[in-house]
């Protein structure tokens, strides 16, 4: 039986991949496979949206990526997960959909946040995860920004203390700011894994202060009304947000009217949907799409 107007959405992760299917927060099914190659995983993703939509109408799916992509034309960047360079997305996922959207994790996260957790309402807001690496979706205006590719915001360079010698751990640029908090960052820096780190390890107030620099740098620059932190990292200390929220306000020095320590707490606030704001953001993807038709 072809039930009434449900909509598909795909989530790929560097470890896992999820592909669901439902209408607004309902999930009324999902399916999960290991992250291999691409012509395996999408090829296993592809049969059962196929096996979906003979068993429902499906207007539209969201996917959402791990990148770098390409957001516009579809495919993977050149990236260092072996075999996934350059891998064409939408072309096996999109088949047999009459409308597509693609983007990235991150963007998806906050998509999913905007809707049902803890962006609900807004508008202007930044999701960003602190886990393995650190990645944000910006939505503005309502909209995800994509601009060449997408934001890469998880590289910026932030302000460091001069007593900060640690050297960082990007491969590609050192102590940007994911190469100062990512999880294996954390661990560099202190020898051993960031989970195992009490709440007083000197290593967390190292964190907080580059989430802190960057996180003011981004209230000036994107005036967002809320940033959302999830990841492993951004949710797995307590400790943390507080003095991450300390750190933005006195390097805003009082500048930003609306980001001050009366609001700093509505302002920098966790995630709220946890493991399901990836799949439920795909869901947003792709129901927005119908609202544009
Ligand atoms: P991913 O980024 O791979 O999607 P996560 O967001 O779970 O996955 O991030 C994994 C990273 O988070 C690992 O580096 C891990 O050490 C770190 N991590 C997980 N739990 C905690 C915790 N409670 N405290 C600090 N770091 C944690
Ligand atoms: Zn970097």
């Amino acid at each position: 039986m072809v039930s009434e107007a449900m909509v598909a959405g795909v989530e790929l992760g560097g470890t896992k991949s999820i592909a669901v299917v439902g209408r607004g927060r309902d999930i009324i099914d999902r399916f999960r496979v290991p992250t291999t190659t691409p012509a395996e995983t999408l090829g296993v993703l592809s049969d059962k949206l196929a096996e979906w939509r003979r068993e429902h109408r499906l207007a539209a799916i969201g996917i959402a990526s791990f990148g770098p992509i390409a957001v516009a034309e579809g495919h993977m960047l050149p990236t260092p997960k072996p075999h996934w360079a350059g891998a064409d997305i939408v072309g096996p996922l999109g088949q047999g959909f009459d409308r597509v959207a693609f983007h990235t994790d991150v963007t998806g996260a906050a998509l999913g946040e905007g809707r049902y957790g803890a962006a609900t309402g807004l508008s202007d807001f930044l999701y960003v995860t602190v886990g393995t690496g650190v990645g944000m979706g910006i939505i503005a205006g309502g909209r995800p920004v994509t601009g060449m590719m997408h934001p890469e915001a998880g590289h910026i360079r932030v302000r460091r203390r001069s007593d900060d010698g640690f050297v960082g751990a990007c491969p590609f640029h050192g102590d940007c700011l994911e190469g100062l908090v990512s999880g294996p960052a954390i661990a560099a820096r202190a020898g051993k894994p960031a989970h195992l780190l009490t709440a007083e390890d000197p290593a967390w107030r190292d964190v907080a202060d580059a989430l802190g620099e960057a996180f003011a740098t981004l209230f000036l620059t994107l005036s967002p009304a809320r940033i959302i932190v999830g990841g492993g990292v951004g949710l797995g200390q307590p400790q943390l947000l507080p003095m991450v929220r300390e750190r933005v306000v006195a390097a805003l020095g009082g500048y930003l009217g609306f980001v001050d320590a009366q609001s700093i707490d509505e302002r920098i606030v966790p995630a709220g949907l946890g493991e399901e704001a990836g799949p439920l953001g795909t869901l947003v993807m792709a129901e927005d799409l119908l609202g544009d038709a």
